[in-house]
């Protein structure tokens, strides 16, 4: 039997009527939550997301600032924009689009920004919330796997989910919530041995890992739940994950595509963080 397909932009499109009800209801009290991207110099996958974040600001009736900034734009000017932004009551979500010109430091750029503000969850104090379970902003897209897994009835708790990969953006904080949700948790990476036969054992497989087509039908549970966070893009500019969709497709239970799967989630959690910030800041639980 062919997986069930998990649907990314479904999902996505359900939490933000929810997120817009909430946003209608707070517009009412005359509060309205603010997001804030700043981009510094010209790459064009940047250049993409953040026009997709302002959108997705505009179709939920956030107030939105985009901050371009020439590539020379000093470390200390960026500070000073952070700072700037830390204070002013508007903006309940700063993010700073990653990869930075290599002339700025990313670690001192996101210790900056405030953690009540840290909507991308990268700052130590909201990745160490994470680890002891304290309330934080979660990051995105692992915040994203677990909706999906979640909206779908696939409970993580009393499962064996195997994460491959373990970048601190996905990985490791993928690998935090599962067990928060109480799964069984394994993490592999490039020196896992026999990396197929530990996936085979997985109730719930992520994988995030940025190599395309790495994942085949031998490396999934008959049943299993397998998770594609990768985005890769072909020689022939179509996109694929680092899972093998069409090989895995009568093996596993639930699939995600991609593209349509956990990428729509992405930006939807980001929309979800900035609320959750706005609500906080207005001392709303
Ligand atoms: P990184 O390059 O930061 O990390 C990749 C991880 O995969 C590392 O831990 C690495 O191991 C491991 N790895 C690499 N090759 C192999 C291999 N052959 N076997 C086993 N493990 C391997 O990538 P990211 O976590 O940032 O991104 C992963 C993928 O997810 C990319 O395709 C990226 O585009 C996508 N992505 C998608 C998002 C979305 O919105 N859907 C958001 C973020 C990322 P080691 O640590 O040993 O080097």
């Amino acid at each position: 039997m062919s997986a069930r397909i998990i649907n990314g932009k479904e999902i996505s499109d359900t939490i933000r009527r929810e997120i817009r009800e909430e946003v209608e209801r707070l517009s009412g009290r005359g509060i309205r939550p603010g997001l804030v991207v700043i981009l510094v110099g010209e790459d064009p996958a940047s250049q993409v997301y953040v026009r997709n974040k302002a959108k997705a600001c505009e179709d939920l009736g956030y107030h939105s600032e985009v901050v371009r900034l020439p590539a020379d734009t000093t470390q200390d000017e960026l500070l000073h924009l952070i700072a700037k932004y830390n204070e002013d009551p508007k903006i309940n979500g700063i993010l700073v689009q990653l990869p930075l010109p290599k002339h700025i430091a990313e670690k001192p750029v996101i210790d900056a920004i405030s953690v009540d503000k840290d909507v991308d969850g990268f700052h130590p104090i909201s990745v160490g919330n994470l680890m002891i379970g304290d309330d934080s902003l979660l990051p995105c897209t692992p915040a994203g796997v677990i909706e999906l897994l979640k909206r779908t009835g696939n409970s993580p708790a009393g499962k064996h989910a195997v994460v491959v990969g373990r970048s601190n953006i996905v990985g490791k904080p993928v690998s935090m919530l599962l067990l928060r949700e109480n799964a069984t948790v394994t993490v592999c990476h490039s020196r896992t041995p026999d990396l197929p036969a530990v996936a085979r054992q997985a109730d719930i497989l992520i994988v995030a890992v940025g190599v395309p087509k790495l994942v085949k039908r031998d490396w999934v549970k008959p049943g299993a739940v397998v998770i594609d966070v990768g985005i890769n893009r072909l020689e022939d500019g179509k996109l694929a994950g680092d899972v093998d969709y069409e090989d895995v497709l009568e093996t596993a239970g639930w699939i995600t595509p991609v593209p349509g799967g956990v990428g729509p989630m992405t930006i939807t959690m980001l929309m979800a963080n900035t609320l959750k910030s706005c609500k906080r800041a207005n001392g709303i639980d």
